[in-house]
């Protein structure tokens, strides 16, 4: 996972080990470096100027109190703190706690839903005890209804389907209802997604909001779409304003400028983020175990 960065920012800071103290050339050299690691990244100019603004004041302030730290290791510890607080500095959990909870899915075509929804539905059923019902709003694709069905079945988990009901609104509350009756603890909207961000899908999306007042909104996005990821992110939150991100496919050959550019574009935190096809794994997004992974 972003190999590219790692190497870049490596390379930015190995330029310090043989120098003895930080100083204003060698850290204006250094921040140069990380800034281009970002940029090359995907990471927006704008995003990773403040970013490296604010790390090279961070540098210029401490290099005078930590005397004895060196200075490719300080520049480290700064650049790994505002990569932390860049990615919004805590995890988020979400939010189920109604009866049923009730969490909407949205997103674009192929960015992972239907495979994060069975991921969802497998760690709330095994890890959380909870009894989960999955909901089947993809009234475009009968494709689509069947992956779900069958993603459902694979993690044990009850589905709600009207095959010719056009209507995901009736859909959806027809599932929520079914849902109450059989005391269910948590239901999962799965949505239809389409190709780009088109008006009818937000429409859409919007009415089923609107009508199942879900506990908690994910918006899922595919990482290896770099900075049409985050605009993606950001078409959707103005039009649904979700609570949470699923940031999918970092398995892949993906740069890291989703992960580091969506805090800061949207507002919204990264709650959890996919690395594979298979529904045994459910990663938690935590940004300083990411800021780790990004250093190496
Ligand atoms: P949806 O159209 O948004 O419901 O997307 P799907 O869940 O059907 O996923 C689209 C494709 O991406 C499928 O082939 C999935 O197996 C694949 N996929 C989903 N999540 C991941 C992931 O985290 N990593 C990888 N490598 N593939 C994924």
């Amino acid at each position: 996972m972003f190999s590219n960065l790692q190497d870049n920012l490596d390379a930015a800071f190995k330029n310090l080990s043989g120098d003895g103290k930080l100083t204003e050339i060698n850290v204006a050299t250094s921040v140069k470096a990380i800034r281009r690691a970002l940029v090359d990244a995907d990471v927006n100019y704008k995003i990773a100027k403040s970013f490296t603004d604010k790390v090279k004041e961070e540098a210029l302030g401490k290099r005078n109190v930590l005397k004895s730290v060196r200075p490719g290791d300080l520049m480290v510890k700064i650049v790994q703190d505002e990569l932390v607080e860049l990615m919004g500095g805590q995890s988020v959990g979400i939010n189920i706690k109604a009866n049923p909870g009730i969490v909407l899915i949205a997103g674009l075509q192929g960015s992972g839903k239907t495979t994060f929804t069975g991921k969802l539905s497998r760690h709330l059923k095994n890890k959380r005890n909870k009894k989960v019902m999955v909901i089947a709003c993809d009234v475009y694709r009968p494709a689509a209804i069947n992956q779900l069905a069958v993603v459902a079945e694979q993690v044990g988990v009850d589905i709600y389907k009207e095959m010719d009901n056009k209507n995901p609104v009736e859909i959806a509350l027809n599932g929520i209802a079914e849902a109450k009756k059989g005391k269910y603890d948590v239901v999962i909207v799965d949505t239809a997604g389409r190709l780009a961000v088109d008006e009818e899908m937000m429409t859409e999306i919007a009415a089923v909001k609107e009508a199942i007042q879900p506990t908690e909104t994910l918006f899922v996005v595919d990482s290896m779409t770099g900075q049409d990821a985050v605009n993606t992110a950001k078409a959707f939150n103005d039009r649904i304003n979700y609570d949470g991100v699923v940031l999918t496919k970092l398995d892949g050959d993906t740069r890291g400028g989703a992960a580091l550019s969506i805090k800061y574009t949207v507002g919204k935190p990264i709650k959890f983020i996919s690395m594979g096809e298979k529904m045994d794994t459910l990663d938690i997004f935590h940004p300083d175990r990411m800021a780790q992974r990004i250093l190496g």
